[in-house]
């Protein structure tokens, strides 16, 4: 099987298994444990906090380990706005992940305006639409990094910039790209930002809410005061590892791996195009993640063609698909306008640190037969 999904998760780098190994084996303390086996665990959980702190450039003490990004994206939203009496406004993105959308959801129905800004045709975020809707009620301005389907970067740092000037806290979902891409948060200007370990071949389970000391989180899980209060519940000390070993396998790597990845897809997108010119790449003329090609081919259905891709050894999604089993027409194409035929017909190839080049050569040569099949069927 060839696995051309990272977007949904990456495999498990072998030094993070080798790593989150002995914390499961024979290290079993828990870090609130004053007992040596306690503090050992403890120094782990710091050592990890302050690994994944030098990669963003943030001060350790913001870093809170959470259960993955929805936990991340879920705190950071009920968090603040519980913090204002589920009174005010937020602003997110039309095309943000299901995991910040859902609470918008839940605010809503406690009496919090949501408003949902406008993305271009080619997926970009309507940075002047946002500035335009900062009011003195705005509590939250929530947008994504990449976003997961189409790999588009969004315009965080302007975005970021209109927020400080009226004082609003800005938050960014990063879990596609803290990783894979730089993320400085010495240079952007973000309060709060989500990431996942398991995106960049870290355990899944385990991710962060960086968060912003001078502004109080009511937090979602409360007890046992962890995580400063942040996050009560005993920390998942070998996912913590985990994702710490998986910061320090790609740290020293990432402009060069960006660049081997762009160049892969790069690859795969010229020979599909050469082969069947009618297909559109979404977020094309945009600056995008480097190993995510989102394609549309209209007429096809994206299920069937990736349980056909599947039968053939490929490992590859559609639409929306980090949600188990659904299908449909995306919300984020569907938000950049994009016809329902055309949107219907979405595959979403994602390369990760595991991909080699005769991987793409072997999906590009299988691809085409396969669509084409696919259109004599239907
Ligand atoms: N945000 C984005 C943009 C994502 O792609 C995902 C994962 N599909 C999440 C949040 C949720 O992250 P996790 O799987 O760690 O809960």
């Amino acid at each position: 099987m060839i696995y051309l999904d990272h977007n949904a998760t990456a495999p498990v780098r072998p030094e993070v298994r080798a790593a989150m190994l002995p914390w499961l084996d024979g290290q079993w303390g828990s870090p609130s444990s004053i007992h040596a086996p306690g503090r050992r665990a403890r120094q782990a959980v710091e050592d990890a906090r302050r690994t994944l702190a030098a990669l963003l450039r943030v001060h350790h003490g913001r870093v809170v380990f959470t259960s993955g990004g929805t936990e991340a994206n879920c705190a950071i939203l009920l968090g603040t706005l519980a913090g204002c009496g589920f009174a005010g406004e937020v602003i997110v993105s039309a095309i943000e992940h299901p995991s910040i959308l859902e609470p918008c959801r839940l605010l809503a129905r406690r009496g919090v305006t949501v408003r949902l800004a406008p993305v271009s045709g080619d997926g970009r975020v309507d940075v002047d639409w946002i500035a335009a809707n900062l009011t003195a009620e705005t509590r939250l301005v929530s947008v994504m990094h990449a976003n997961n389907e189409t790999g588009v970067l969004q315009p965080i740092a302007t975005i970021g910039a209109a927020c400080r000037a009226r004082g609003v806290p800005f938050h960014v979902d990063a879990t596609q790209s803290v990783g894979r891409i730089e993320v400085d948060l010495e240079e952007l200007p973000i309060d709060f930002l989500t990431l996942s370990g398991h995106k960049f071949g870290g355990p899944k389970g385990v991710g962060a809410l960086i968060i912003d000391r001078q502004r109080p989180l009511q937090p979602l899980l409360v007890g046992g005061g962890q995580e400063w209060g942040q996050r009560a519940g005993t920390e998942n000390v070998a996912g913590i590892v985990g994702l710490a070993a998986a910061v320090t396998a790609v740290a020293p790597n990432l402009p060069v791996e960006a660049e081997r990845l762009a160049g892969l897809r790069t690859v795969l997108e010229r020979a599909i195009m050469a082969a069947l010119p009618e297909c559109v790449i979404f977020g094309r003329e945009e600056v995008r993640l480097p190993n995510t090609t989102c394609l549309g081919l209209e007429g096809l259905d994206g299920a069937t063609l990736v349980m056909n891709l599947d039968l053939a050894g490929f490992a590859v999604s559609s639409g929306a698909a980090c949600s188990s089993g659904k299908v449909g027409f995306s919300h984020v194409l569907r938000a950049m306008g994009v016809a329902e035929p055309l949107g219907r017909g979405a595959l979403r190839v994602s390369l990760g640190w595991s991909s080699r080049p005769e991987e793409i050569e072997q999906f590009t040569r299988r691809f085409v037969p396969v669509v084409e099949r696919l259109r004599k069927m239907s």
